[in-house]
């Protein structure tokens, strides 16, 4: 089968899965190793200011790597914090201290034993912001992330569906609702969940919602063990490829069928981004 991938190439975002293997790579590298220096070449890459970033950063232990939502955040000594959010192309690569700038870094973070981290953004639409703990705590209320897909329950999603009017697609796309799915994984969610992607989320039963919550988990669980989708830029820290994409069944694959019951795969727009999905299995609400 030969998919048609032409209008695929909007949804190259790092999701949940792919975040989160960063920040468990970048976990077993940095974690407890000293800031020598925080350098950046591209000043817009770091929104709060690259002199200030330097200044915050330089000296600090780095003593835990989180995630929030797809943001990653750097948890620092004397209670400073980086948050970073990739974007499209943003990647994190590992390596040693250089004096020349490689191609596409724009912020080298050098630690005190000749290692550094290197951040790389061919678009340049990824960023960094350096955090004092008061400006953290005004970014998390400021930003209004939903719950994680991990710690809200079966049953508060259910409940939280209820109150909503909108499609379901655009709800679990909106950061605001839930935190850390796009465009590949909500696709895959609702197919694995037999649920029309606009199907309006108070018209969803508590069944179908507890389903769509058990799906959902399970996918993201298992695109982690994955490494995550590399569709295009996405890589691990050491620079490997993820290899859910493999799993992929109804993202990208327009020209395809569905692989439950045969069924040409169907393509729409809806909330702005290409949808996937089976008529036949996600019948139309
Ligand atoms: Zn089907």
């Amino acid at each position: 089968v030969e998919y048609d991938r032409r209008k695929t190439a909007e949804d190259q975002l790092p999701e949940l899965p792919e975040v989160e293997t960063i920040v468990r790579d970048l976990s077993a590298r940095i974690v407890g190793r000293r800031i020598a220096r925080l350098r950046v070449r591209l000043n817009k890459i770091v929104r709060t200011g690259p002199r200030r970033a330097s200044a915050l950063a330089a000296g600090e232990t780095v003593r835990r790597v989180s995630r929030r939502g797809k943001f990653i955040v750097l948890h620092l000594s004397g209670d400073k914090y980086l948050v970073v959010h990739l974007k499209m192309t943003g990647q994190f690569l590992w390596g040693p201290v250089v004096r020349n700038w490689p191609e596409y870094v724009h912020v080298m973070v050098d630690f005190d034993d000749g290692k550094a981290l290197y951040y790389r953004d061919i678009r340049q639409f990824g960023y960094f912001l350096a955090l004092s703990a008061a400006d953290y705590t005004r970014w998390l209320e400021d930003t209004l992330l939903g719950p994680d897909p991990f710690q809200i329950s079966a049953d508060d999603f259910a409940a939280a569906l209820q109150r909503r009017k909108g499609r379901i697609k655009a709800l679990l796309l909106d950061q605001k609702f839930l935190s850390g799915l796009g465009n590949i994984y909500v696709d895959e969610c609702l197919f694995a969940a037999g649920i029309h992607p606009l199907c309006p989320a108070d018209q969803l039963d508590a069944d179908a919602a507890r389903r769509l919550h058990g799906e959902m988990t399970a996918i993201l669980k298992q695109a982690i063990r994955m490494r995550g989708s590399t569709t295009r830029d996405y890589v691990g820290l050491a620079g490997a490829a993820g290899r859910y994409q493999e799993r992929h069944l109804v993202y990208g694959k327009t020209g395809g069928y569905c692989p439950t019951c045969g069924t040409p795969i169907r393509r729409i727009v809806s909330a702005g981004r290409g949808t996937h999905f089976c008529p036949c299995c996600q019948p139309e609400p």
